[in-house]
């Protein structure tokens, strides 16, 4: 394989896709895989920073942004992806190691017990001039890792970060979305920054009227809240039927983005593929939790 890339963040991420699809496509062989040229002998592992928190804030009762501070924060802003990977330390691993790179272009993590835990956020606002990134996290009830450290964490405590991931959003001129809190960092994000001719309709759900935020939605997007008013986050399907109940745009582009939980994007994402026959190309129905399950999508 030969990669070839305009700039180290490039060619840092192709030979990460590279050595991952080799991992994964050629797992029973697996060859042993060893880089020459530029960065070969880099052990400084391109999509990581560690980050500290400089700021938190309390949007809602449930809703808490958190400001985190680093260097050379410009791949955050690269490759279409919204999302990152925070990894944090927890009770059994309270001073974590960081992953370095390995010399076959892959992640190496430290043994277990040096081992933070990995979950996925959305990056709410990006100033890489400044060198900050904005995440909201959603308070939510039971043991947890990521809650659990927005709850805690106070100007000065470190982190890290992993990213950006995530597939691109595409751009179309009409949107229909969905999404409960988890989803909400990212809708409004999207609001914030699609071109202000978009047309479309959006749902967030909410637990109640007082999480509601305030978003400056610079686009001709609808926006509906959603309350749950006392159903617990997850079990609710108002959501879901909201979405399906929108006729699909009949001209120009148009494209399905519902981020929630496993089950309600399970309902839409089989309404959208399989009742109305739209391809991936059209829409993204992305569990961001599953009710019982820790962890999601963080591996
Ligand atoms: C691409 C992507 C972007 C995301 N962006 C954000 C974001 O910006 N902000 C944000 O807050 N979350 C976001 N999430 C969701 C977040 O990753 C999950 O909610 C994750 O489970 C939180 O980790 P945790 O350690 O708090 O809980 P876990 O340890 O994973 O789970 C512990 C328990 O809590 C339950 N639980 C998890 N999430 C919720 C919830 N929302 N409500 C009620 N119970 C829950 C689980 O079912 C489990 O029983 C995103 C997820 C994805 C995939």
């Amino acid at each position: 394989m030969r990669a070839n890339a305009a700039d180290r963040d490039g060619l840092a991420r192709i030979k990460d896709l590279l050595a991952t699809a080799v991992q994964v496509y050629a797992r029973d062989e697996n060859p042993e895989i060893v880089w020459t040229g530029d960065l070969a002998n880099e052990t400084r592992l391109a999509q990581f920073r560690e980050v500290v928190v400089t700021d938190v804030r309390d949007l809602t009762p449930h809703m808490r942004r958190i400001r985190l501070a680093g260097q050379d924060l410009g791949r955050f802003a690269k490759f279409g992806g919204m999302h990152i990977r925070m990894l944090f330390p927890t009770r059994e691993v309270p001073d974590p190691l960081w992953p370095v790179l390995g010399g076959n272009g892959l992640p190496v993590w430290p043994a277990d017990d040096r081992r933070p835990v990995a979950r996925v956020y959305t990056i709410r606002a990006l100033d890489v001039a400044r060198g900050v990134i904005d995440v909201d996290f959603l308070i939510h009830p039971g043991e947890s890792v990521g809650s659990a450290w927005a709850m805690q964490a106070a100007p000065g405590t470190k982190v890290g970060i992993m990213g950006s991931v995530g597939r691109p959003v595409r751009q179309a001129e009409w949107y229909v979305m969905g999404a409960d809190e988890t989803g909400l960092p990212a809708v409004a994000r999207l609001l914030e920054t699609l071109p202000a001719e978009t047309k479309g309709v959006a749902f967030v759900e909410i637990a109640n009227d007082g999480e509601k935020q305030v978003i400056n939605n610079a686009t001709g997007i609808e926006l509906h809240w959603l309350t749950r008013n006392g159903v617990p986050a997850g079990e609710d399907k108002l959501l879901a039927e909201a979405v399906r109940s929108v006729a699909w745009s009949q001209s120009g582009s148009a494209f399905g983005w519902f981020a929630a939980e496993a089950a309600a994007a399970k309902i839409v994402r089989e309404y959208w593929r399989d009742t109305l026959g739209l391809g991936r190309d059209q829409t993204l129905a992305a569990a961001y939790w599953r009710r019982g399950a820790a962890g999601l999508m963080a591996g």
